[in-house]
């Protein structure tokens, strides 16, 4: 893609779809790629992607919105308009962002699928919530009343900023959906209290846990408004000189430990570094500083080839959410928190967008099929905070009305005493059409295979019409058929994943070519009606780790395209444990109905008082068959135990 020539804010402002205007969840003034908006990328509602999408419609965000009520996180908001707080205040301090992370939700599905029910219920949370900011803009439902600790006494801890930032995320989604209206006012106060209280005279300090950078940068892209830029710049600036106190964990775990520019790779809260580096990039895309860029660049290179699993997931600390040193991915420990893999996704994209590099347009397919996919349940009401890659034991399925205690909890939940996660999910899967392709100068690219359609206004050229049908990831073939062009020649890049060897493309009825991983570029006067037709292998890929990777060493895993798979002990005789399942590496894996059947032992190991010998007991061996799922289908068939990595 190095050919292509960067986007100018003129040509944004050209046509209507890649503005800075409406729809996007992300809208740079000044990348390489233009995002769609949510509305010019439509998931057709029978595909791997739509179908999930309309689940999340249909189930999730009612879910969330009654267990927010239930618990009483919105109801702090009416306490705070009454002034009754902090009696009865319900949920841990960062509470109030759930509220913004699921109205920002709701806006995304109501423009996608506008209704009256959805406008009603947008309307009524942001009447809510405004009904509890302060004259002076603050808002916030924990700090600053009488009984309560003062405004930000508890910088590290409090999130106070943090939760301003998801609500300047909702202000973006309403505005760039809707328009004008209460929730820009509520947020406009917000943002000027921010820059009042913490800019360059201000308190000299950030937030514990990064979000209100990513939020400031998008809320000043769409109001126009530079301060909002300065003032995340200014948080960016001083965070990493040690501003934040000491924790039992290190200030890298508030990324507080080193500046921006001078860290490596991804550390700490995983996160809070994620959300940060998205900031990041946004402010380098902002300001055109191609070093911060580049550093970005660096630090999520490292990050991916020594801290990520073979999911996509980030992080294998419990205690602190936090990654790993480099090769510390223990599959049991995994810890992989849901909402990692989004801000993974968010960093990707920015990424992708500004550079145009595959790379990054790959790992966000890895971790959308196998995070993403994975954390909630087929129904949409239960969800995974944590997504490991072993389960030891079998756990317990959590009661339907109870609140979780745990995290980790072994099955999915219906929600946590900490449900960043559900919420989380609930806005990516209503954004998620935003993620599939961009437009450039030179036309059209194709990043995630999503059955659906496509009409988008190619800079200074004309409307662009594409229908994608695709079974994509149960089948390779991708049909994209032309539905409006402009009498031009223009080009259609389709993204050809890493792992996809010998992929072929063909035009109507001309000869298939073979294309190589990157981007495969059809370049013509279209006609509506042509028809490109990718192929991408879906042959079994064995893989195995990095012997730094200690804890999977003899051990394999399964993918086909961009699906991982798992072993689940529901597939194996009964009473028997996924960790006593020995793998035949030289039978062969078929692959039937969207399982892989393989076979292998199950193995008995004699009892021993003590688990260290010199030589290995023998094992009694029983020849087994039994067939692995795609992990994102995982723990829907009851508890059970689960390993990605199969004994060999
Ligand atoms: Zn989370």
């Amino acid at each position: 893609m190095s050919t292509t020539t960067e986007l100018t804010a003129a040509q944004y402002a050209h046509g209507s779809a890649p503005s800075r205007g409406r729809g996007l969840p992300a809208a740079p003034s000044r990348t390489l790629l233009a995002p769609l908006s949510v509305t010019a990328s439509r998931l057709a509602d029978d595909g791997f992607w739509g179908l999930r999408a309309r689940i999340n419609a249909d189930a999730t965000l009612g879910h969330c919105l009654a267990w927010q009520e239930r618990a009483g996180w919105l109801g702090n908001f009416d306490r705070a308009a009454a002034g009754t707080l902090p009696a009865g205040r319900a949920g841990r301090e960062f509470s109030d962002s759930e509220a913004y992370k699921l109205l920002e939700a709701y806006c995304w599905e109501q423009a996608t699928h506008p209704s009256d029910e959805l406008e009603a219920v947008i309307v009524a949370l942001i009447d809510r919530v405004g009904a509890a900011q302060e004259a002076d803009g603050y808002l916030n439902t924990n700090f600053g009343r009488d009984g309560q600790q003062p405004r930000y006494s508890d910088l590290e801890w409090g999130h106070e900023l943090y939760n301003y930032g998801h609500l300047l995320q909702a202000a973006v989604a309403r505005l760039r959906t809707h328009g004008p209206d209460r929730l820009l006012e509520i947020a406009t106060g917000v943002a000027d209290h921010v820059v009042r209280t913490f800019g360059a005279d201000g308190i000299q300090s950030v937030c514990g846990h990064a979000e209100i950078e990513v939020g400031l940068l998008e809320f000043g892209r769409v109001t126009g408004n530079s301060a909002y830029r300065d003032q995340a710049e200014l948080f960016l600036q001083r965070r990493g000189h040690g501003v934040l106190s000491d924790i039992e964990w290190g200030r890298s775990y508030f990324q507080d430990d080193i500046p921006i520019r001078e860290a490596e790779v991804f550390r700490g809260h995983a996160v809070r570094a994620l959300y940060l580096a998205a900031a990041a990039v946004d402010l380098a895309v902002e300001t055109g500083d191609a070093d911060l860029l580049a550093t970005l660049e660096r630090q999520w290179e490292r990050t991916v080839a020594t801290r990520t699993y073979i999911t996509g997931g980030m992080g294998s600390h419990h205690q602190d959410e936090a990654f790993g040193e480099d090769f510390v991915l223990p599959s049991d420990r995994a810890y992989c928190e849901s909402c990692a893999g989004i801000a993974s996704i968010m960093v990707s994209w920015r990424l992708l967008l500004a550079t145009g590099n595959v790379r990054y347009a790959d790992l966000i397919e890895r971790t959308l099929f196998n995070i993403l996919a994975t954390a909630p349940s087929a129904d949409g009401r239960s969800f995974f905070y944590s997504n490991t890659l072993h389960r030891r034991t079998p756990g317990e399925t959590p009661e339907e009305r109870e609140q979780s205690k745990r995290a980790d909890s072994s099955q999915r939940a219906p929600w946590f005493d900490v449900s960043c996660c559900p919420n989380n999910i609930a806005r990516t899967f209503a954004s998620l059409g935003a993620y599939v392709a961009t437009v450039s100068v030179e036309g059209a690219q194709l990043h995630q295979y999503a059955a659906g359609a496509i009409e988008v206004e190619l800079p200074e050229r004309g409307v662009v019409g594409l229908a994608v049908a695709t079974r994509y990831p149960d089948d390779g073939v991708i049909a994209v058929t032309v539905t409006a062009t402009p009498d031009e020649q223009w080009s259609l890049d389709l993204r050809v994943p890493a792992w996809a060897a010998h992929a072929r493309v063909q035009v109507n009825d001309e000869a298939p070519t073979v294309v190589e991983p990157g981007y495969a570029r059809v370049s013509r006067r279209f006609a509506v009606g042509d028809t490109v037709l990718l192929t991408l292998p879906l042959d079994v890929r064995v893989v195995g780790a990095d012997a730094r990777i200690d804890a999977i060493q003899n051990s394999v895993a399964f993918e086909v395209g961009p699906v991982v798979y798992c072993l689940e002990s529901v597939d194996l005789p009964a009473g028997s444990h996924v960790d006593d399942f020995v793998l035949d590496t030289d039978a062969r894996v078929d692959a039937v109905d969207g399982a892989l059947h393989v076979t292998g032992w199950l193995e008995r190991v004699p009892a021993s008082p003590w688990p260290y010998a010199a030589a290995a007991a023998t094992p009694e061996r029983t020849p087994t068959q039994t067939r692995l799922v795609p992990y994102h289908s995982w723990a829907e068939r009851g508890p059970g135990t689960m390993r990605v990595w199969v004994r060999r």
